[in-house]
């Protein structure tokens, strides 16, 4: 910790918050996660090792891992620094996202998630559109994978909260208290609800329509599932989509299909110049600032 400056805070997560850092020896910028977690040094030791095959973890599509430590009982994690954001912080109301962007963000991710499986043997475990990071550069990248099992055994209890990205059936698995019910397709239904919720611009079972989480989990596991708006995205697109949602997890698109559906085909023709993703960063990045300048500002009007 004495080796690093403290800057802005990034983001706040369920379980801390993530800050610019400068590493005041080599001046690399990071992006530091904290997690508060009450375990003995043991256990927290543990997990750091548990963390070093983040070391391998070297993809196009994966965020760098500068190293991980622990202090005062957090684990800090030390990635590189995405300088636009996650995903949820650029999209911005409904088809805010025009369709070939979306294209290339979820290609990206589908190969993120590919090298995962394929190259760690893991799958992420906690898809959604904060975890899908992006640089002014254009590249979108993926953090905060299931890596180290000691760290996920004690973040689980607190896992079901009001924003569930999880499939139906790893609803039904932790509700009966049957672990490791879910595999990798869960991870796919996972994307595509933040595919959903990136069209739709919120996410897809808003808690202020269900009387409770329960209501809410069951309209996961029993309801339809959601679709992205037709009348802006292609019809490939919204089959794309469907294939993720598929409720019977045996049902749903793998990876291999996905990268060889039509949409993503289409995205790859286009090649590395043909989607303008910076261009759209850009003005994304400005939107945000807009929003955020509004909020300070209504803060100001009801401290007042
Ligand atoms: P959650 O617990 O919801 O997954 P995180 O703690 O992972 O949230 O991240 C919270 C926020 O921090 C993100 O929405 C993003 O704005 C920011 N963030 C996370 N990782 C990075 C990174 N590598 N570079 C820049 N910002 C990041």
């Amino acid at each position: 910790m004495d080796d690093l400056d403290l800057l802005d805070e990034l983001g706040k997560g369920a379980y801390g918050t993530v800050r610019k850092v400068r590493h005041t020896k080599t001046r690399v910028e990071m992006a530091m996660k904290e997690i508060r977690l009450e375990l003995d040094d043991s256990k927290l030791n543990g997990i750091i090792m548990e963390l070093d095959i983040l070391h391998r973890a070297s993809a196009p599509e994966i965020v760098e891992f500068y190293g991980a430590f622990f202090y005062e009982s957090c684990v800090y994690y030390c990635m590189e620094f995405m300088d636009a954001g996650s995903l949820e912080d650029l999209y911005d109301g409904q088809c805010s996202v025009p369709e070939d962007v979306l294209a290339r963000i979820v290609g990206c991710t589908v190969r993120g998630l590919r090298f995962l499986k394929d190259n760690l043997q893991i799958m992420h475990r906690d898809v959604k559109p904060t975890n899908i990071v992006l640089n002014r550069k254009g590249e979108v990248k993926l953090c905060d994978f299931g890596v180290s099992g000691q760290l996920e055994k004690s973040l689980a209890k607190t896992n079901i909260g009001c924003q569930s990205y999880m499939a139906p059936e790893r609803i039904k698995g932790e509700s009966q208290n049957l672990l490791g019910t879910y595999t990798v397709a869960s991870d796919v239904w996972s994307l595509g609800l933040s595919i959903v919720e990136t069209t739709m611009g919120t996410y897809p079972y808003p808690p202020e329509t269900y009387s409770n989480v329960f209501a809410q989990l069951q309209a996961i596991v029993h309801g339809d599932p959601p679709q992205i708006p037709g009348d802006y995205y292609s019809s490939t697109a919204r089959d794309f989509v469907a294939g993720c949602l598929e409720k019977v997890p045996a049902k749903r698109s793998t990876y291999k299909q996905m990268l060889e559906h039509p949409w993503l085909l289409q995205d790859k023709e286009r090649g590395p110049d043909g989607v303008d993703m910076q261009g759209w960063i850009k003005v994304a990045i400005e939107r945000r600032e807009v929003r955020r300048e509004k909020e300070r500002s209504q803060v100001k009007i009801e401290g007042k």
